[in-house]
């Protein structure tokens, strides 16, 4: 495929999205410029600017959300990393013939109105990896 242009952002899964945000933004010194909720992957986010590169917190809304699965299941932390792309629909076709699991086969719309598209864990080497596009 097309070699990904940047880290778009980091995704990290917290249990609560205020004590996260105090913690980056006083602790670290960064600044939250938007906060987020992604209805249809149930979580509410929390975006950092790091450079050219952006922490996007998330915080379940509901308990059946993948967020909060992930968190029952390993605790709090690195849950993605998301790569800007161009030409997601291409790649994805792409990388479905090779033979690479997706989570979706089509992009659906993220946080800050970006087209996304994830990978399966299981043909990443174990990171769950999102694609996006602006
Ligand atoms: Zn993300």
């Amino acid at each position: 495929m097309k070699a990904p242009t940047k880290i778009e952002h980091i995704g990290i899964a917290v249990k609560n999205l205020t004590e996260a945000i105090s913690y980056y933004e006083n602790i670290l010194g960064l600044k939250c410029y938007a906060i987020e909720e992604v209805a249809d992957q149930k979580v509410k986010t929390a975006f950092f600017m790091v450079g050219e590169t952006k922490i996007e917190l998330l915080e379940a809304t509901s308990d059946d959300s993948p967020v909060a699965k992930f968190i029952a299941k390993k605790g709090e932390g690195l849950h993605h990393i998301a790569f800007a792309v161009n030409g997601l629909n291409n790649i994805l076709s792409e990388l479905e013939s090779k033979g690479v699991q997706l989570i979706d086969k089509q992009p659906r719309k993220g946080a800050e109105d970006m087209n996304i598209a994830f990978l399966n864990p299981k043909s990443t080497f174990g990171v769950l990896t999102e694609l996006c596009e602006k």
